[in-house]
């Protein structure tokens, strides 16, 4: 048998931290289905445990926050797999994915056994034979924007652990993809700094940044990852999401100047690098796709959304 852990990134940009009280006013997104998800809610110590078809939320929070967090992950494995999953199967995920929201910095670092480290979230899955047979993740409820732009952003790489079958995306990819479900005001910061990178012309080769595996280094994140995000939403104006999707599968197995040739027919990274050079010519014209608008002319999930 054989088994892989799938550690997938740690959310932890820009200094979005607001530390305080924020586990009393931390803003669930709403996003409440049409149809009523069962819930069933026991107690562990501190802890309030909320279980749906596909989630098991571990949080402190008051009970009726609890109870939204957990149809706000629903809601969003639903809108993320119809835009990432081709064909989704209906089937409810088993095993659950486990969510956790921890009260602060040093119960998140605790828990995750990494001391030190200052990111918001982070996901982790192990496959068996391309089947996701543990995704758990957690987030920490101190971070103001914890609830619409880290959970979204982790449930994003719990999704595309499934689609992809347990195999590695492209890093820029990978992380692209998860920042096109954060909320607006995370793009706007987003924005504001890629555009500094922009003006200072410190952006990376689009050969490098599609080749770039592990976190890049400290003084190079807003570029990598503002760059991931600009050129994943380049690419998914050009069709849509499922169809990045399947490009990004496709480089995996031929590499990116094939698939862009016979995706986007586009004569290989150099041909994307000379589109790349156009677009952010000035700076401001530079913009991201949003996930949620994008996948919300869907009469499906546009009535999920509202
Ligand atoms: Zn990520």
């Amino acid at each position: 048998m054989k088994w892989m852990t799938h550690l997938t990134c740690w959310f932890s940009l820009f200094g979005l931290f607001s530390f305080g009280s924020a586990l009393a006013e931390s803003p669930i997104a709403n996003s409440s289905p049409s149809q009523p998800i069962p819930l069933t809610l026991k107690t562990s110590g501190p802890w309030k445990i909320i279980e749906s078809p596909n989630f098991r939320c571990w949080s402190q929070l008051p009970e009726a926050e609890a109870r939204q967090l957990t149809e706000s992950c629903e809601a969003w494995r639903s809108r993320l797999r119809t835009a990432w999953i081709t064909e989704a199967d209906r089937a409810d995920w088993s095993p659950k994915c486990e969510v956790y929201v921890h009260a602060n910095q040093p119960a998140y670092n605790q828990t995750l056994r990494r001391p030190g480290d200052a990111s918001v979230g982070s996901t982790s899955m192990n496959f068996d034979q391309g089947r996701t047979v543990y995704r758990r993740i957690d987030v920490r409820a101190d971070a103001s924007d914890w609830s619409n732009a880290a959970l979204p952003h982790e449930l994003t790489h719990v999704v595309l652990g499934e689609r992809f079958g347990g195999h590695a995306l492209p890093r820029w990819a990978d992380e692209g993809i998860a920042m096109l479900s954060e909320s607006a005001e995370k793009h706007r910061e987003r924005l504001e700094n890629f555009q500094g990178v922009l003006t200072t012309r410190t952006t990376f080769k689009i050969s490098d940044l599609v080749t770039t595996k592990g976190m890049p280094a400290p003084h190079l994140r807003d570029a990598f990852y503002g760059q991931s995000l600009a050129l994943s939403s380049l690419l998914v104006r050009k069709s849509t999401p499922a169809k990045f999707a399947d490009f990004i599968e496709e480089s995996i197995r031929i590499g990116h100047d094939q698939a862009l040739k016979n995706h986007y027919s586009l004569n290989g990274v150099t041909a994307l690098q000379q589109e790349w050079n156009d677009w952010v010519k000035q700076p401001q014209s530079v913009s991201f796709v949003s996930l949620p608008i994008q996948v919300g002319k869907t009469p499906a999930v546009a009535a999920m959304l509202e």
